[in-house]
């Protein structure tokens, strides 16, 4: 297991599984847990592997406009697959392809990349891994704390200082918060039980339990449960604060203490923070190449066809106004004045975005879905790179035996430094520090040359003596993803209660029960999955709205492959009250 304080591995053979030298993800064992979500647990990479496709509409609708707001990976998964099925696509994007997966290159030496968003992703997320594959993108591990792929780990805690370059190298202090963490999530969330049934795709056992979990849940901050649980209660407070520092898998977590406790269960239910590989070359790759690519399986389109070919190039502008034409038509308006108007419009922006940004006329959603949109929780997150010429942090400190830097856990500011190494004597890169919520706040009112002294005067006190800014070259690259105003926030994280507001927003591409002015608009992204903040939710809603606009048009699902909304009323989240 690669964990920090090494979370009870559901299968610790399982890393060995991992091809480290290979380029593309790892390959399978024979039931491996995947992200199937306990509040929705239906297979999307299943439906996205079948032969006869995800469905079809009418004849007479194929090359029918169908617009989709957002051009991160959720709205680039939707647009590719309504134009697969014959549909036209029309992407609009405020600002640059990739959205929350954006990758920066250092000016000096522009083949070294920094991602600025999401950087590594679980082997557990199929769906997301279907496209990585399908597009051949080449994937490494990545190397979070105390992983095969990092040859060493420093936890620095209360000044006092740790050097792992395996888990067990640490003091019997950390396995004991990694034992206190392992029985409450056994005894308080049925942990072993749930993996079980998720590695079987049981998924009316998932349901069984999870449904029994949810209302005991709903209102219990992650604080709550660990303060809760017996395990922590004898270990007593040092052990709460630690695990809080050091936590799980990409290490502290203490930021998302005042979160609701399923935010929790649901990552490590489904390994998602584990067994993490970075796309090489920049996760924005992604996007881009959904953007570029021409599928062999078009319906209607001729053969080389792309999502860049039907836009001449490039998506059309941001977003000013959403409203219902007299003719029933949904009507947008581009921030400069342009307008047209779609029997669907599918929106992926955050959907904080659709209040503050866009003039979204109200009347398109029932009341209780503008609740949830504005009580909806997201959090801050900041991230510092600085290039430096070589990975010099693999040099030996003839007095320890040690390596001269490490990645770094730390409750100094900087909370996480990861190493990048782009091979010997190449430029590399350090991720400064990683940050969310309070910790990421510290940082936003500084410019980036404020943030990096500040950074290296926190790495100068685990390190004295080590002349990291020697080696830097060129300018930093930072970023504060809650003061850029096209997201507002890096991603949502539900408060205690708000799992109501959550199950609003995701089943709301299924529309039957609403009235006729209310159906044809789409929510899909990231923050309208149960699973914010891992791309794999972008993914996965972007197919359910895929699913609504393919039934809105009258069409259905491809025989023996039964969509997302198609299920929803028998594998769906239940209601609470
Ligand atoms: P977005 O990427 O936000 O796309 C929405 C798009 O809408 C944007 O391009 C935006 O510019 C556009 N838009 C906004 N307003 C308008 C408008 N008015 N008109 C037109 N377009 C508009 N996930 C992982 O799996 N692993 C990770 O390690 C990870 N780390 C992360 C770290 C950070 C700091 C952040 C911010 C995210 C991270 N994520 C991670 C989450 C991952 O990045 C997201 O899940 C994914 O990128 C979301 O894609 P999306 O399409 O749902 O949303």
């Amino acid at each position: 297991m690669t964990t920090a304080t090494e979370l009870p591995a559901s299968d610790p053979s399982s890393t060995s599984t991992l091809r480290e030298d290979a380029s593309r993800h790892p390959e399978e064992q024979a039931e491996p847990i995947t992200m199937l979500n306990p509040d929705f647990p239906f297979s999307y990479d299943h439906y996205l592997a079948h032969p006869g496709g995800l469905g079809s509409v009418p004849d007479e609708l194929l090359g029918t406009e169908v617009a989709v707001i957002g051009a991160g990976l959720s709205g680039l998964v939707t647009a590719y697959e309504l134009m697969k099925l014959g549909l036209r696509p029309v992407v609009y994007e405020a600002d640059q392809i990739g959205g929350r997966l954006r990758t920066a290159a250092f000016p000096a030496a522009p083949g070294v990349v920094a991602d600025l968003g999401g950087m590594r992703f679980p082997v557990s997320g199929k769906a997301f891994y279907h496209y990585v594959d399908l597009l051949g993108l080449e994937t490494q591990a990545f190397p979070n704390p105390l992983a095969d792929a990092t040859s060493s780990t420093v936890i620095e805690l209360a000044g006092k200082k740790h050097y792992a370059e395996k888990p067990g190298d640490l003091p019997p202090f950390f396995r004991e918060v990694a034992d206190a963490w392992k029985a409450a999530v056994n005894d308080g969330a049925k942990f072993g039980e749930m993996q079980d049934a998720i590695r079987r795709r049981d998924a009316a056992r998932i349901k069984e339990l999870w449904n029994e979990l949810l209302p005991l849940m709903d209102e219990q901050t992650f604080y709550g449960f660990i303060a809760a649980s017996d395990s922590f209660k004898a270990a007593g407070f040092a052990h709460r604060e630690a695990f809080g520092q050091v936590g799980f898998g990409t290490g502290g977590w203490d930021t998302d203490f005042p979160n609701s406790i399923l935010e929790i269960l649901r990552v490590v239910y489904t390994d998602a923070d584990d067994q993490h590989r970075f796309i090489r070359g920049g996760a924005q790759r992604l996007p881009e190449a959904l953007w570029q690519h021409a599928p062999s399986d078009l319906v209607h389109w001729p053969a080389g066809t792309s999502l860049a070919s039907l836009h001449s190039g490039s998506p059309r502008g941001a977003v000013g106004k959403i409203s219902r034409d007299p003719g029933g038509n949904l009507r947008v308006r581009e921030r400069w004045g342009r307008e047209a108007s779609y029997p669907a419009v599918v929106t992926t922006c955050q959907s904080w975005l659709l209040s503050t940004r866009i003039h979204t006329e109200e009347a398109l959603f029932p009341a209780e879905l503008w609740t949830a949109i504005e009580r909806s929780h997201y959090m801050q997150s900041s991230k510092t790179f600085v290039m430096v010429d070589r990975p010099f942090w693999k040099d030996i400190d003839p007095e320890t035996g040690n390596e001269v830097l490490s990645m770094t856990l730390t409750d100094r500011l900087n909370r996480a430094t990861y190493l990048l190494d782009n091979g010997p004597d190449q430029p590399a890169v350090i991720l400064l520090s990683y940050t969310w919520n309070d910790d990421a706040l510290k940082w936003l009112a500084l410019d980036a040359d404020e943030r990096v002294e500040l950074m290296l005067h926190s790495l100068e006190q685990i390190y004295p003596g080590v002349d990291i800014a020697g080696h830097i070259v060129g300018q930093p690259i930072t970023v504060s993803w809650e003061a850029d105003p096209n997201f507002m926030g890096a991603f949502k994280a539900n408060l205690p209660g708000q799992y109501r507001y959550q199950q609003r927003l995701f089943t709301h591409f299924q529309q039957d029960s609403l009235p006729e002015s209310q159906r044809g608009i789409f929510l899909a992204g990231d923050d309208v999955s149960f699973t914010a903040g891992w791309a794999e939710g972008a993914v996965t809603t972007g197919l359910n709205a895929v699913w609504g606009v393919i039934n809105h048009l009258g069409g259905g699902s491809a025989e023996g492959n039964p969509g997302p909304g198609d299920l929803l009323d028998e594998l769906g989240p239940i209601s609470l009250d």
